[in-house]
């Protein structure tokens, strides 16, 4: 059945038709001369303690014991690119679902350009059903799936969308302030739903949209983890700050 919020959007887009949200190009939101003028990081940070600098993003020594992600590519700054961050809020907030275009484009750019090795499998941050309700779609599978059929040409990567799933509807990150309780939040949030071999010995590219505090990233690799994966990475768009506890 089409809810409201599709009709609207169908009768949206008719009436508006797309344009380049920073240059008004028409017929795409994001065009390729504007996608190049988004900066990429060259330098990564140790997605725990925030101070290692390292080219792939790979967890620091120290903070290796510490968790189970084993790093984190973030691809753009926030602050510096205020297209992105306006695209990743048509994306999200708008429902924009073709935004994932150009979005996974970036994140692929990232990714050929890095060092790692290509995964086995690719698994989006899932969410809850609740949400996936509301949007009408996984923003993060979507971009997976970018990612799965354009990192190796002629050979898509193996895409898991039903292996890792939410279990607890837990609030959006943004909206808890305090540390302590986001992660208590989302302790458990996730589980396996397929038998324990289906991930064993196998090297995982986690994909999410943006990663603010890192613990959904971390609970997932716990997760993962749990059932014998060798090595979760992840990959961000970007990684806002916190905002201020009060
Ligand atoms: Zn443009
Ligand atoms: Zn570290």
């Amino acid at each position: 059945m089409l809810s409201m919020k599709k009709i609207k959007k169908f009768f949206l887009d008719t009436l508006f038709p797309v344009s380049c949200i920073s240059c008004g190009k028409n017929d795409v939101w994001l065009c390729r001369d504007c996608i190049k003028t988004i900066k990429l990081n060259h330098k990564q940070l140790c997605p725990i303690c925030e101070k290692l600098q390292s080219i792939n993003g790979e967890t620091c020594h120290k903070c290796q014991g510490k968790n189970s992600l084993d790093g984190l590519l973030v691809c753009t700054d926030y602050r510096e690119n205020k297209i992105l961050k306006k695209a990743i809020h048509l994306y999200k907030y708008r429902f924009v679902k073709d935004i994932f275009k150009p979005l996974g484009k970036i994140m692929h750019k990232k990714l050929a350009y890095s060092s790692l090795p290509i995964p086995d499998i690719i698994i989006p941050v899932p969410l809850h059903s609740k949400r996936l309700r509301w949007r009408g779609f996984n923003q993060c599978e979507l971009l997976a799936r970018y990612i799965s059929m354009h990192l190796t040409p002629g050979m898509e990567i193996p895409l898991y969308c039903d292996v890792l799933l939410r279990k607890k509807h837990t609030n959006p990150q943004m909206s808890i302030k305090n540390y302590q309780e986001r992660k208590a939040n989302l302790q458990n949030a996730f589980e396996v739903s397929k038998n324990n071999q289906i991930l064993k010995g196998k090297n995982i590219l986690l994909v999410d949209d943006i990663s603010t505090t890192g613990s959904t990233l971390f609970e997932c690799a716990k997760t993962l983890k749990k059932r014998n994966a060798k090595k979760v990475f992840a990959i961000v768009l970007a990684r806002p700050k916190p905002k201020k506890s009060s």
